[in-house]
């Protein structure tokens, strides 16, 4: 039969087209990636053979029996290979939950095949030539047929039970492959001259690449460095196969004033030079990008990490330069060992973020190995945001009061309110742990607004001018400081309970000055001209405090209790503390100071001329209706 040959070669051109656009990028090896190579190679073998095969069987009588054997077998070897990698592609797409029968299809398949075809020189099972060298189907050949017939309806089967997880370009090219391969066997039935079963592969081949994830999936378009999701792919297929790994990951302190001083060009210039680092020191395929200037470098043995974190810190000993500025950037390292206590990407990723934002926060170490705490301490961290979400959305943040003593009336002339947290599981939920974290992500805003409506009410259902209170103090976040409209806020909020502004009195802290000193002031201003009064609190743990005490209109300053601790425990703090106080005297503030749990404190202080003491002596914070009563018992020192 004279065989038209046009369609394998205009299939040959397609392919070697495929070839090159494949290879021309830099590839992320993932699974999909991989079935697609793997079915471009066995459609681009079967083409050549096939086109082979029609200038050699013709031939027989002259050349080697042997070659024709080799080709003509090396084609139906390639041919029900593109069944079979076919078949693994949409597995790799689909990847459905179980597995094992789809891939036992896959092995018996393929040993089929091989069984058919590499004894078939002296079987004649699969082909053979006839004594007068003709080309002819053995008696299993039609088995090689059902073989492939049977991939390509479980690929459909796998395919359309799992279509929902497939984007529009799969989903069509998948059903172009079914529809056109049956298509072109039927056409091959009937015109049989016409070998068009290569050239509908290598258009489906086509299509399908639209749809592999492009390069920049995986990798980083400016510098070729793979990315976060690249990241995440390699963990999990280590984690899949149970492969231990150790991964060093690291952040610059320093890097966010060069996008901020210098732009953002100049950030990406430093990064793409890092990346060349880190790619000639540790290898192209075991470095990774994950955020801005957080990376990741995965390695296989555990003997490397040392190595690695020392070629970190002698790199960034010396300054990087960037448009003619020198500039030092340190080195966070964190180190995460697998399987030591991670179990899910999530766990990873999470150890890496608390170590390496605590590590930044403290200073202290510039490496540190992720561990089972770490990986805790960031699960508490979700846990409190989400109870944090709930306390809001269901009311559940309670406010205790803990009385001030004024030392001149010998009342408890007025308290702090401060917010409680409480959880079924975690139990108590102290402030410090949370109040951070809702200043963070901006929670404080609205628990601020809680806090200051539960004060507003209490003052509205209780009469505390009778009960000897003047004021309340609430303690007012830097974040909430901020907003341009928080003095509007608290004025419609007094106003909505009809409670008189100088009955409350707000706490702010040095860092609300630092921020935005001119919102600040405007905000504080406001409020004082409605009669509210202002204390700095934590007075003695910051920088730069006398600024703000000359610039800020505070009536109070409240001394940090870690002040009064280390005074009644050195003599050099306590000297501090006097002139601290004589300081604040004649810069006519009025003084409270806090901590106060002994009446050894409570003779100093008075000594000192202090005006209010608050602390554990008199009361611990209390609920509402123990605060009233508390009031309503005479106290007796
Ligand atoms: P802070 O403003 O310095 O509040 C004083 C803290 O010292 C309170 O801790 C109080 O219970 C504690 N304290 C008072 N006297 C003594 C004492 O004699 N001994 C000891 N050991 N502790 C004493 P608390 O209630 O745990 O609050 C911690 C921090 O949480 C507060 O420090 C404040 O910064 C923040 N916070 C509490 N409530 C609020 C709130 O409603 N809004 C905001 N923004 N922050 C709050
Ligand atoms: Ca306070
Ligand atoms: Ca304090």
């Amino acid at each position: 039969m004279n065989y038209i040959c046009y369609y394998d070669i205009i299939a040959a051109v397609l392919l070697s087209m495929l070839f090159a656009l494949y290879f021309m990028r830099r590839n992320y090896p993932t699974s999909t990636n991989k079935a697609y190579l793997a079915m471009l190679i066995c459609i681009s073998l079967s083409t050549i053979t096939d086109l082979i095969s029609i200038y050699t069987i013709p031939r027989a009588d002259t050349l080697p029996l042997g070659l024709n054997y080799a080709i003509n077998i090396l084609y139906l070897l390639a041919y029900n290979g593109s069944a079979i990698t076919f078949y693994s592609y949409v597995l790799t797409l689909t990847k459905p939950k179980n597995t094992t029968g789809l891939t036992a299809i896959a092995y018996t398949t393929s040993a089929i095949v091989m069984m058919v075809l590499l004894p078939t020189p002296i079987t004649h099972w699969g082909i053979y030539f006839d004594t007068q060298n003709n080309y002819q189907h053995g008696f299993l050949f039609p088995l090689l047929y059902v073989c492939s017939l049977l991939l390509l309806v479980c690929a459909f089967v796998v395919y359309f039970r799992n279509r929902k997880k497939l984007n529009r370009y799969q989903v069509v090219s998948i059903l172009f492959f079914n529809v056109v391969t049956i298509g072109a066997v039927i056409f091959q039935l009937l015109c049989p001259r016409h070998l068009v079963g290569n050239l509908a592969s290598a258009l489906f081949l086509l299509l399908v690449y639209v749809s592999l994830q492009g390069p920049e999936h995986y990798i980083d378009s400016n510098n070729q460095c793979y990315n976060q999701n690249a990241f995440f792919e390699t963990v999990n297929r280590y984690m899949k196969h149970k492969t231990s790994f150790t991964l060093v990951a690291f952040t610059l302190d320093g890097f966010q004033y060069i996008n901020q001083v210098l732009g953002v060009p100049a950030g990406n210039e430093l990064i793409d030079s890092i990346v060349t680092f880190l790619h000639t020191s540790f290898g192209k395929k075991n470095v990774y990008r994950l955020t801005g200037c957080r990376f990741a470098i995965v390695l296989e043995d555990s003997v490397e990490e040392d190595t690695v974190t020392s070629v970190l810190m002698e790199y960034f000993k010396t300054p990087r330069t960037i448009q003619q500025l020198d500039v030092l950037l340190t080195p966070y390292i964190c180190i995460v060992h697998y399987p030591d206590f991670a179990e899910t990407t999530e766990d990873i990723s999470n150890a890496i973020e608390y170590t390496l934002k605590t590590a930044i926060a403290t200073h202290t170490q510039n490496v540190i190995t992720a561990s089972q705490a770490s990986l805790h301490e960031s699960q508490r961290k979700t846990q409190i945001i989400h109870i944090m979400k709930r306390a809001i959305r269901n009311q559940e943040f309670q406010v205790y009061y803990q009385p001030i003593y004024h030392i001149e009336t010998g009342d408890f002339s007025s308290a702090e309110a401060l917010i409680r947290l409480w959880d079924e599981h975690l139990g108590y939920i102290p402030p410090d742990e949370f109040i951070p974290m809702a200043e963070q992500n901006g929670m404080i805003i609205e628990i601020g607004e809680i806090v200051f409506r539960q004060v507003c009410t209490f003052i509205q259902n209780h009469d505390i001018k009778a009960l000897g209170v003047d004021y309340i103090e609430v303690n007012l976040s830097f974040v909430q400081c901020m907003q341009e409209n928080l003095a509007q806020q608290l004025a419609d909020i007094m106003q909505e309970y009809n409670i008189a502004p100088n009955q409350i009195n707000f706490e702010i802290t040095e860092t609300a000055g630092s921020v935005k000193a001119d919102t600040l002031h405007r905000n504080m201003d406001k409020l004082i001209e409605l009669g509210s009064t202002f204390s700095m609190d934590d007075y003695g743990t910051g920088f730069s405090t006398a600024n703000y005490l000359v610039n800020l209109p505070l009536q109070l300053v409240k001394i940090d209790k870690s002040i009064l601790w280390s005074a009644m425990e050195e003599q050099e703090a306590f000297i501090i503390l006097r002139h601290t106080v004589e300081m604040l005297k004649a810069l006519h503030k009025k003084i409270i100071v806090e901590g106060v749990e002994t009446q050894e404190m409570v003779d100093v202080l008075t000594e000192m001329h202090c005006d209010y003491l608050q602390g554990y002596l008199y009361s611990k914070p209390l609920p509402e209706e123990d605060y009233i009563t508390f009031l309503n018992t005479p106290f007796h020192s």
